[in-house]
């Protein structure tokens, strides 16, 4: 662990601190089982005092110019950068993705930070021309207040800088609530953030083994304004429902079910290298992985060749080695799910054609791994249909009709991401305007960055972060109506 600084506490009204926490709850490495800290698992009364933190520091903060604020964020971007090769070692110790990935994780999450100290400048308000001569209206924004956010341990960085660095920007204060397997990550950005000058109460951080007294505390609380979340579906839904009581702002990004469609014109190699990239990134543990993979007929047998040719060469293992793509798997249960998923698939006719099993050889039984698999001829049948899989698995579904396949792809609950390879630009504009998702990628597997807006349609969330709407999401707009 040389080189990478471990902090094993809260962070609240500018102190690391044990709060009141009656103990700890251990943080393992999931490639090794290894434990790598114990960290202080808070309560209720932890939140309360952080809000309460959040709350005094907000009237100082929000009357900041934004060009103070940006200096910081500025300041928080640099360290992050300098930091960049410890942070992607601490990140691939606590949550498994390979070191390379890792590193892409730290930049992205980083990037949030010099993006929303630019954007802190472009916090506009308006004038509007009124229906009465001698009348006028202005509309300004406010920061929202103290804001609650709670973060999932997929990824584990830039999921805080996405909601953090927007926050601030905007002016509010936070109050986040880490993932319980991904605390360090966590600390590691406050750190950067304590350095970077953020005033004490700005920003804190509580952390518990049990969220739900922590999140409870988030949703009655009245000094908290607004609540984001970013994590399943399910628990998306509870705190929907927590907020209503007190009209809480909430944003919230959730679980995806991605449809990945394959047309007829498209050069099916590319396609089914892309289709591994981007099913099998984050060992499949990201919200916009493939969950359903939609390939016509017509060119079925050269894509799935490559498929599995590429997947069954993936390389599985501790993602601190050199040349791992795939690491491990979060925890039991998410190995009992692939088990539990391919099992039904092919009890119901699907072909399992690689993978299918934990991996337990050597070094790997330490760890939670699943080997990279595929699954050919699924169908609406199957749970792998329609439930999230979070794991390394790519379901093929062949298709033969193109209405047929929009409606298929539709045929969710969920509607975050969506990929299409083609390389008609009729066929692809339709399938963009046709596909119920907010985020779209055509012949691309990587829409996103901190300059586009980022969230889901139906299920899968309200709200958008990054970009313009990131911003917003933490602004009230105040209209001004003045008589001459
Ligand atoms: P996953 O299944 O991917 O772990 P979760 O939605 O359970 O997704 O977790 C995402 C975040 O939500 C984590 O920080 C977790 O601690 C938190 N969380 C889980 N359950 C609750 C709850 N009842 N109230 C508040 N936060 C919760």
């Amino acid at each position: 662990m040389s080189g990478v600084r471990i902090i094993e506490k809260m962070y609240i009204a500018g102190e690391w601190t044990d709060g009141q926490a009656k103990g700890t709850f251990p943080v393992y490495n999931p490639a090794t089982g290894e434990v790598l800290a114990h960290v202080p698992d808070g309560g209720s009364a932890d939140a309360a005092e952080a809000i309460a933190a959040a709350a005094e520091a907000f009237p100082a903060w929000s009357t900041t110019t934004s060009y103070e604020r940006a200096e910081i964020l500025d300041r928080a971007y640099r360290l992050m950068m300098e930091r960049s090769e410890e942070l992607a070692r601490l990140m691939t110790m606590e949550q498994g993705k390979p070191l390379t990935m890792s590193r892409n994780e730290v930049a992205y999450g980083a990037s949030f930070f010099s993006w929303y100290a630019e954007e802190a400048k472009r916090i506009y308000g308006e004038t509007i021309p009124s229906p009465r001569a001698n009348h006028r209206f202005l509309s300004i924004k406010h920061p929202v207040g103290v804001v609650a956010a709670i973060t999932p341990w997929n990824y584990p960085m830039s999921m805080i800088t996405r909601k953090i660095a927007p926050a601030l920007a905007a002016g509010c204060t936070v109050v986040l609530k880490p993932a319980e397997q991904t605390p360090l990550c966590a600390a590691a950005i406050f750190d950067i953030l304590h350095e970077a000058g953020v005033p004490a109460g700005v920003v804190n951080m509580v952390t518990a083994l049990d969220p739900e007294p922590i999140g409870k505390e988030f949703m009655t609380n009245p000094l908290v304004k607004k609540l984001t979340f970013t994590g399943s579906t399910e628990v998306g839904k509870i705190l929907l429902r927590g907020a209503a009581d007190q009209v809480k702002r909430v944003s919230v990004e959730l679980g995806g079910h991605a449809p990945f469609i394959v047309l007829p014109d498209a050069d099916p190699v590319h396609a089914a290298k892309g289709a591994v990239l981007n099913a099998f990134l984050n060992s499949g543990q990201a919200c916009i992985c493939a969950n359903r993979i939609f390939v016509h007929r017509d060119i079925l047998e050269p894509f799935t060749a490559t498929l599995i040719q590429r997947v069954s060469s993936l390389k599985v293992g501790n993602g601190l080695e050199e040349g791992v793509q795939v690491g491990p798997l979060v925890d039991e249960a998410a190995l009992a799910k692939m088990v539990a998923q391919t099992e039904d698939a092919v009890s119901k006719g699907a072909r399992l054609v690689c993978g299918g099993t934990q991996l337990t050889e050597g070094e790997l039984g330490k760890g939670t791994f699943f080997a990279p698999t595929v699954l050919l001829d699924v169908n609406e049948s199957m749970r792998i249909y329609r439930e999230e899989t979070f794991g390394p698995i790519a379901p093929v579904i062949p298709f033969s009709d193109e209405d047929d396949v929009l409606a298929m792809a539709n045929d969710t609950t969920y509607g975050l991401a969506a990929y299409v390879y083609t390389r008609d630009l009729s066929l692809a504009w339709r399938m963009w305007e046709g596909l119920e998702f907010g985020i779209i990628g055509i012949n691309d597997i990587n829409p996103s960055a901190a300059a586009a807006p980022f969230g889901g349609m139906k299920e899968s969330g309200i709200g958008r972060e990054g970009g313009r709407e990131g911003i917003e999401a933490y602004l009230e707009t105040k209209l001004i109506g003045i008589q001459l």
